[in-house]
Formats: C-alpha cells, structure tokens, sequence
C-alpha cells in the first residue's frame, strides 16, 4: 500500500486552482468556457521586465541564488517599500521566495507551534487555512458577511483573541471580496492588538496597487505594532507576473532569519532569472502598474453595474483586487429540470456546465453562500460571462 501522509490527507486542494484546470479540460475539449476561476491578471508581463530576464540569460545569471535572494533584488524591494509604504526595512529583512504563497507558508511554518491559534477573518483566500494545518495550528475564523462589506470590527477581534493566539492574518485588497481597510478601520485593529505584544501580524497586502480608493496604508505603518508586523508581496498582480513566481516577505529580521533557514533546507533561493526580472520591475518606471490598476478600475464599474442587473444577485462595490463576491443564497433549493441546486458546489458546477462560466464557491472561501468572480479579464468576456449567468440563474425556479 502506498501511504499518503496524515498531513497531506488532512489538506483540502486549492479550489481556485482545481476550478480554473476543469475549466481549462473543458475548453480543450471544444466547450467555450469564459474562465472567471482563477485569480491572475490577464495582461502580459511589460516588455522592459521581459528584457531583463533575457540579459540575466546572456549574463549567466543561472547559479544557485543566495537562500533570501539576491541582494541587489532585495535592496530594490526595500527601496520599492520605502517609496510607495513610507516605511523603512532593511534588505536583511527581506527574504524573497517562490511567490507570496511560499513566502506566506514560509512565515506561518516559520512561527507558529502546535495548537498555536491564527486569527483569520473570513471569507479568506483559499490557502491560509490549510497552511495553518501544516503547521499544526488553529485557525480562528472571524466571519464578516457581505453586510459589513466583508471587513470586520475591532469589537470581533477582540473577542476572537485567546491566551494562544499567536497571529493575525490580514488581506487588503481581499481577496475573494476585493474589500480594502480604510486607514481608521485598521487604526481600531491596531488598537486592540497593540494590548497583544505576543501576536504576529501577518499582512498579505499582494494586490495593494489594485486599489480604486486612492488611499492606502500597509499594517507596518502603524507605529505601535510596527516590530512586529510581517509584510507579503510580490510581483504576480501588481506587474501580471504570476508565472514567474516571486514573492517576499518583509519582517522583523528574527524571522527572516528563520525562513531563510526553513528555505535553505526546502526550495533554496527562487529563480535566478525571475529575480533579476523582478528586480528590473521594482526598479523600472512604475506607469505599467497604474495602467493595470485602472483598466481593473473600469471592469469593476463594469462587472458591478451588470451584476447589479441580475435578479437574485447581492452585491456590494468591491474597491480593490479583481473580484466580485456576489451572496447567492436565494438560488439554492431551486432546480431547472432534473438539476437541483442545493449549495454553491452545485451552483458553481451548473454555471460551469449551462453557462459555460467557471466561477468558485464561496465555501472554498470559508463562507457559504457566495461565489466568487474574477473580472480579470476583457470587457467583452466579461459582458458575454455576466449574460450567461444572468440567462443561466433566471433558468432556475
Ligand atoms: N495571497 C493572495 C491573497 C492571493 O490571491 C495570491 C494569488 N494566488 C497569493 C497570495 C499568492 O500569489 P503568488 O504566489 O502568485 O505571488
Ligand atoms: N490567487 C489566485 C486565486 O485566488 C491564484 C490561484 C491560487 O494560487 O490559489 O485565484
């Protein structure tokens, strides 16, 4: 018999991208699908980071890179950080990794201890809660519904805090709900974890430049939680550099020394040749982004007002990231024919196999009664995405 671990048995597959490879099965098959799973922006990565990864081929950049990264990346990052955040990290404190997904990982394995308790508000993306798993930790989830814009309070983080909590997970821009924290919103957070010295702030802040607020405060800002606050990002959404895989933490040295210790024995440095292209984009002219930022600006105009136009729907007006988290609890319990529609799974599978649009449920998310939607993608797919799920939901009864 071959074993599979109790770890690995114990894991849920990431949703998103089990969504995203049926839909990809299903249009090699001939089907037509709009393919709004997957999270990743649809543009190409700008030519000039292209052709820096070209003369990092040409200039032999293809030995082991040092474990946290090249220096040169690392100070680019934290120069990247100083301008855009106003604060200031050393390059030691950065530690550059296969993605922010390792370099999350790395950081919850880096920290957190056996029946150690992580706070993560939900809905959450999809691989906090099993990341927590593979540390043997806790998760705590704070839900926050479509209600409070899926953004909770201090008075519920306080109440979700225990004599074990030892991290508090964050994301904004959110993904799946796209919600952003105003700077007062996370004020009243800090406020109350700056009575809990003992607890990491963990802050995937990854899609900070998809933000339509024209406000944004990184959780190291705040100066009463700043030594302990650990940064995620990366360059797979703001430069549409998903394929390239990296990503870095920015931490509390401590802890980049320890996942610096924890890569070494498990990935090493990340790609000699992706670095070196990710460090021409945090070096390179920033226009790339702010463009990305408002095509992803007008397609969420776009994707609200034709959601809003959808019987049954809920929606709210995300601000930041490129998703769209409509509440579709009025379709479960109805059918078209045979077909009965019981939760977001079935719904999910429906609009994949009727309309021809993936999309994930929100269970994946940890909140029921959702679905998520990427809208990155073009106007018209869009358009043509949200007709059939209108045509598709109005077929139910
Ligand atoms: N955090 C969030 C919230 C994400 O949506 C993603 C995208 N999959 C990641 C982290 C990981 O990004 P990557 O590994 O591509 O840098
Ligand atoms: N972050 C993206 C998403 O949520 C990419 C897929 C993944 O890594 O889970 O769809």
């Amino acid at each position: 018999m071959l074993q599979i671990s109790q770890r690995i048995n114990a894991m849920a597959a990431s949703a998103t991208l089990a969504m995203s490879q049926r839909s990809n099965e299903l249009r090699a098959s001939g089907v037509d699908v709009i393919n709004l799973s997957v999270g990743e922006p649809d543009f190409n990565t700008p030519d000039f980071i292209k052709e820096a990864a070209k003369r990092a081929i040409d200039n032999n950049f293809s030995f082991y890179s040092p474990v946290p990264g090249y220096m040169s990346l690392r100070k680019a990052i934290a120069a990247n950080i100083e301008a855009t955040e106003g604060v200031t990290f050393a390059p030691e404190q950065i530690v550059v990794s296969n993605g922010a997904k390792q370099a999350l990982c790395n950081v919850i394995l880096a920290t957190i201890n056996p029946g150690d308790e992580v706070i993560i508000p939900t809905p959450a993306w999809v691989s906090y809660v099993e990341m927590v798993k593979l540390a043997e930790g806790v998760t705590v989830e704070v839900p926050a519904a479509i209600d409070q814009d899926f953004k909770i309070t201090a008075g519920q983080l306080r109440e979700a805090i225990t004599p074990h909590t030892r991290m508090v997970l964050l994301c904004s821009p959110s993904n799946p709900t796209g919600s952003v924290y105003s700077r007062d919103e996370l004020q009243a957070l800090v406020d109350v974890l700056k009575d809990y010295p003992d607890i990491l702030i963990l802050s995937d802040e990854i899609y900070r430049h998809i933000n339509f607020t024209g406000a944004y405060s990184s959780m190291a800002t705040f100066p009463e939680i700043r030594d302990r606050v650990v940064v995620i990002n990366g360059v797979s959404k703001a430069y549409a550099m998903t394929g390239w895989r990296i990503g870095f933490c920015a931490a509390p040295l401590p802890i980049a020394k320890a996942v610096t210790k924890l890569q070494g024995q498990y990935t090493s440095g990340a790609s000699s040749i992706a670095q070196k292209a990710a460090e021409a984009a945090y070096l390179g002219p920033q226009q790339c982004v702010e463009d990305m930022r408002e095509a992803f600006e007008r397609r969420r105009d776009l994707v609200v007002s034709l959601a809003k136009e959808i019987p049954g729907l809920k929606v709210n007006e995300p601000q930041g990231a490129f998703y769209l988290f409509p509440e579709v609890g009025g379709f479960f319990g109805k059918r078209v024919g045979d077909r009965v529609i019981n939760n977001g799974s079935d719904l999910t599978m429906y609009l994949l196999e009727e309309a021809h649009v993936a999309t994930v449920d929100g269970a994946a998310f940890c909140l029921p009664g959702y679905i998520r939607l990427s809208y990155a993608t073009s106007d018209d797919l869009i358009r043509e995405a949200m007709r059939r799920i209108k045509e598709a939901l109005a077929a139910l009864h």
